[in-house]
């Protein structure tokens, strides 16, 4: 109901400013929250511009604020900043550095929390829970950052966290956006697509990372939009390769190893099947069955040709499966 979610915004907001707030101006902020921002190798500029905070290491110094300044705890609870026990209440972000999350108009949906110190009884992160405000898979972390510069360069460059997004518009290509470590959902493809018919995904250079892209890009394909992918180097994401280069030297990284998603998928299939005959088949059909996502016709033929030559099979197989699949679906 909209007067729910406009108590829930209103809370986002005061959490936004506390948090920051606290990050500026008291000691522990400062020396917890601050600096650990500043080792990340984030401006003054860059923490106000994306409205970075921290949450005090204490079970609900956030929490006593917000109801003393008058914010009902029936709205602190459903935004998930606060958690309501029968006799307790807790900060959720207890001694967390903050990452607001903002809507395509500025609006603060939900946060996302880092630990500081590597915890295996913790996650390194936590996200507010679904609300009425929060649906992870509709939100696109950095897309209010992010829309002018998506339309300007008629691209979008899609990575996994937030510290890619922040630390890439940094160092000044602003078109990036997360999917936040979930699998891209179609609301958060049409999200972008309102803006532009081209998206780039950057992947983290670990084998995880690359799969857990591939996965999602039939989706992207299936809304017609054109899909390139680039890697990084081993152990290298888009954050801390961005942190060591210049702007320049990232440009031209991108330039030159960005890839075309259904050239880069034949190739890497190709060479994962090797010279097994069987797995080379399966292979065959999953290349196929993305280029069958592809709405526009012209474009399937293009990319059958394309893949016959890397694959080296012929055309006539490729356009008969790709014709026994349509078959399947229909
Ligand atoms: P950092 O550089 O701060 O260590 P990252 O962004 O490189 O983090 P990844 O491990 O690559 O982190 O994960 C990508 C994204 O997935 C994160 O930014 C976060 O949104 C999400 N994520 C990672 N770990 C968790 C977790 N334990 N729980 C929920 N979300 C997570
Ligand atoms: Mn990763
Ligand atoms: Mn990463
Ligand atoms: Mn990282």
């Amino acid at each position: 109901e909209a007067n729910e979610r406009e108590s829930m915004y209103l809370v986002n907001e005061f959490a936004q400013t506390y948090f920051q707030k606290i990050m500026l101006k008291t000691d522990q902020g400062q020396a917890v929250g601050l600096s650990y921002f500043k080792e990340r190798g984030f401006t003054n500029e860059t923490i106000k511009e994306f409205n970075l905070g921290y949450c005090l290491d204490d079970w609900q110094a956030f929490t006593d604020e917000a109801l003393k300044k008058g914010y009902q705890l029936e709205f602190l609870d459903k935004t998930g900043l606060t958690i309501v026990k029968v006799d307790k209440k807790f900060d959720r972000f207890k001694g967390r550095v903050m990452f607001p999350i903002h809507s395509m108009s500025g609006r603060v949906l939900g946060f996302g929390g880092r630990i500081l110190k590597a915890d295996k009884k913790a996650a390194k992160y936590l996200n507010s829970p679904e609300s009425e405000v929060y649906h992870k898979g509709k939100v696109l972390y950095g897309i209010y950052h992010a829309k002018q510069a998506i339309a300007k360069e008629d691209n979008c460059y899609l990575v996994e966290g937030y510290t890619d997004v922040i630390q890439f518009y940094q160092t000044g290509i602003e078109n990036v956006v997360a999917s936040s470590g979930t699998a891209l959902t179609p609301e958060q493809i049409r999200l972008i697509n309102r803006l532009t018919n081209n998206i780039t995904v950057l992947f983290d250079g670990d084998a995880a990372g690359i799969r857990a892209s591939v996965r999602g890009i039939d989706l992207i394909l299936e809304q017609g939009m054109n899909v390139r992918v680039c890697g990084f180097p081993e152990g290298e994401d888009p954050d801390s390769f961005a942190k060591q280069n210049t702007l320049e030297e990232l440009t031209e990284y991108l330039e030159a190893n960005a890839k075309d998603f259904i050239q880069f998928k034949a190739s890497l299939l190709v060479k994962e099947a090797k010279n097994d005959p069987i797995r080379k088949a399966e292979t065959i059909r999953e290349i196929v069955n993305s280029i069958s996502k592809i709405p526009d016709q012209i474009k399937r033929e293009i990319y059958i040709q394309e893949c016959s030559k890397i694959m080296a099979i012929s055309e006539e197989v490729l356009f008969n499966t790709l014709a026994q699949l349509n078959k399947k679906e229909t």
